[in-house]
């Protein structure tokens, strides 16, 4: 058998990530390769860390995409920030709180871990709590948006109590950049990673991430070497921030960085707060029809992420049997549980271009025509009418 193209099916993506990339988007990253070095190249960079602190909400000048996906993105802030010996609090409320243990553990530090809910903010009394009884810990890392659970916490509130006790931050905002609100600087947020798929709706594979003054003084007074060659602030910055300088450190991937550009001129062409309420606004249309059917979001009203909704399957239902249909049938993508809530919830992204009525109502009468075959009661045109109202109110 010959081996041929790969030509892939068009999907709707309404998972936990990638989420749909925008024409514009692919356009962009079939443009002519260039050096990584040409000044042309330079240039586009240049304008990428400018766009990127819009996005952020800083004047962070080491604000870059680290060339790798988003779990990149969080190795760099740990094997940067932590030193062997030293005493990290870890919220862990999700999967990716718990990776970010593992990452403590490797860079040799010790995690003193804050355990909270699978589906719950992170509670800011415990983190207190926790700092108040660990005074050598001197960082704190937290999930702003965790997509495991579809739970926002305050990353406002957690940084001030951080403040308090003279520890710096580490941010996941991974899936929150561009869907909800993220204020790095006047929130005080020391050291922030991003990835390029979720609310950027950009191709996988490169990591946004910012650091402060704070942060760069830290890594700045190391004793001992960051353990990996390739992640090391150090020499990235060398490349990255080298202004007439800039030396070779590795190649860029220079057509994923041009997507990311075109990602972010639309972001900036919408406004950062525009696409933050428009996220808000398409949430609650997509849950007024989830509700028509009956259907429970599990993170409280309060504590919920606008970009990622998690769903409890109704008892008797198959959760991966209507994953199954809706991909077959529809050629859409929900996201299933994961970890304590592996079989119990479907996950439903609504980050960047996959953010639009057209999704929403695509999404609502596919579930809700399956559901209906496989014995559970559910009105598609209710629910459709349902998320339609909401979607006609202005934003
Ligand atoms: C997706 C995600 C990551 C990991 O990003 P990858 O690009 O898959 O490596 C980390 N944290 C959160 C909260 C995420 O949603």
């Amino acid at each position: 058998m010959t081996i041929r193209s790969f030509n892939p099916p068009v999907r709707t993506l309404m998972g936990p990530g990638p989420a749909d990339v925008h024409p514009r988007v692919l356009a962009a990253l079939a443009r002519p390769t260039i050096g990584h070095l040409d000044p042309a190249f330079v240039g586009m960079m240049d304008e990428v860390k400018d766009l990127l602190r819009t996005a952020f909400r800083t004047q962070n000048a080491l604000t870059m995409p680290v060339s790798a996906p988003g779990s990149a993105g969080m190795e760099t802030c740990f094997v940067n920030l932590v030193e062997p010996g030293d005493e990290v609090v870890v919220c862990i409320n999700g999967v990716f709180g718990g990776r970010m243990k593992e990452n403590v553990e490797r860079a040799g530090g010790v995690p003193i871990v804050v355990q909270g809910t699978w589906g719950r903010a992170v509670d800011p009394d415990q983190v207190a709590d926790t700092l108040a009884r660990h005074p050598n810990a001197r960082l704190l890392a937290f999930v702003q948006a965790e997509t495991s659970t579809g739970a926002q916490s305050d990353a406002r509130a957690l940084a001030e109590i951080a403040r308090r006790h003279d520890c710096l931050t580490i941010v996941d905002a991974v899936t929150a950049l561009g869907g909800s609100p993220l204020e790095v600087d006047a929130w005080g947020l020391d050291a922030v990673y991003s990835g390029s798929q979720k609310c950027l709706s950009c191709v996988p594979g490169l990591a946004p991430v910012t650091f402060n003054e704070r942060a760069l003084d830290k890594i700045r007074a190391r004793q001992t070497k960051v353990q990996s060659w390739f992640l090391d602030l150090n020499l990235v910055m060398g490349y990255w921030s080298g202004e007439q300088k800039r030396s070779y450190h590795h190649t860029a991937p220079v057509n994923a960085l041009y997507a990311l550009h075109e990602s972010l001129v639309m972001l900036a062409e919408e406004g950062v707060e525009a696409a933050w309420k428009r996220h808000a606004h398409h949430h609650l249309a997509l849950r007024a029809g989830l509700e028509t059917l009956g259907l429970e979001l599990i993170v409280p009203e309060s504590e919920r992420l606008p970009q990622l909704n998690s769903v409890a399957v109704p008892a008797g239902i198959d959760e991966a049997a209507l994953r199954a249909r809706l991909l077959s049938r529809y050629n859409l993508e929900l996201g299933a549980g994961l970890g304590d809530l592996a079989g119990k919830v479907w996950r439903i992204g609504l980050m960047g271009y996959s953010s639009r009525p057209a999704n929403i109502l695509l999404c609502l009468g596919a579930m809700a025509s399956e559901l209906d075959t496989m014995g559970y009661r559910a009105d598609a045109g209710a629910a459709i009418a349902a998320a339609r109202a909401v979607l006609d109110q202005a934003a």
